[in-house]
């Protein structure tokens, strides 16, 4: 059975001008996510006032909460709108785009700041050449179950967004970044960066920039263990701090 959807979003038609709002009304059943009504729209471009304006911008991918392209905030609450279903988050919606990157139009953002902060702390396992390298090193099963954990940030920058640390006064990298390096600092092979990736996070916009609001662990869509990541790291900054080196 179909409802009668009231969409509020927040509009900016380039990186520069100002947002307004515009609201749409459609007909939607219950198991209708976010994206199929923008999908909707951007077949038949009409708003409540039955004016036609230019279709909605938003980005997505997967469409099955993998990517995190399509996060945005709904509700007041930074999702991805792939996961969100009408019948969870109700018939009057509010779309606006995430808070802490730039708005490149409507509901897409620039999230290259994250991508940027990867990079800087290499979150990577570097291999030498794409020729077979044989089997990789022997991994505990416990530490694989909490590497495992770690390795399903899909890069969405929710954490970053709900987070009062990551704003335009500071250069905090968030909590995404900060779990990437507990993550590649576990792994054998990833341990030969790691003084590169502890000595950018002990820096500005590192470890000391959190502010433990906890924030990031809250809104995070695949549950990862933040906070624990955090604490880790900062028992990693603080040993190489003194001892330059992760052994007592
Ligand atoms: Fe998204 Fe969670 Fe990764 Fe942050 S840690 S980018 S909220 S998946």
């Amino acid at each position: 059975m179909s409802e009668k959807i009231n969409l509020k979003i927040l509009r900016q038609d380039s990186p520069d001008s100002k947002p307004y709002w515009e609201t749409f009304t459609l007909e939607a059943s219950p198991d209708t996510n976010v994206i199929s009504l923008l999908m909707d729209i951007q077949k038949k471009p009409i708003n409540a006032n039955g004016k036609h304006v230019a279709p909605v911008v938003w980005e997505c991918n997967c469409l099955e909460h993998v990517c995190g392209s399509c996060s945005m905030i709904i509700n007041g609450k930074v999702q991805q709108a792939c996961n969100a279903l009408i019948k969870t988050v109700g018939t009057n919606i509010t779309l606006k785009p995430m808070s802490k990157f730039p708005v490149l139009r409507d509901l897409r953002v620039d999230r290259t700041k994250l991508f940027d902060n990867l990079k800087k702390v290499k979150a990577w396992i570097p291999v030498d050449g794409y020729y077979d390298l044989g089997a990789g090193p022997r991994i505990a099963p416990e530490e694989q179950l909490l590497n495992y954990e770690l390795s399903r940030c899909m890069s969405c920058g929710c954490c970053l967004d709900a987070c009062p640390n990551v704003n335009h006064r500071s250069e905090y990298m968030g909590a995404a970044v900060m779990a990437q390096v507990v993550l590649f600092n576990a792994h054998p092979t990833g341990k030969l960066h790691q003084s590169m990736r502890l000595e950018q996070v002990i820096g500005v916009g590192g470890i000391v920039d959190c502010g433990n609001s906890q924030n990031c662990a809250e809104v995070c869509p695949k549950e990862l263990p933040l906070i624990e990541a955090i604490a880790e790291l900062n028992k990693q900054t603080t040993k190489w701090g003194f001892f330059g080196s992760l052994k007592w």
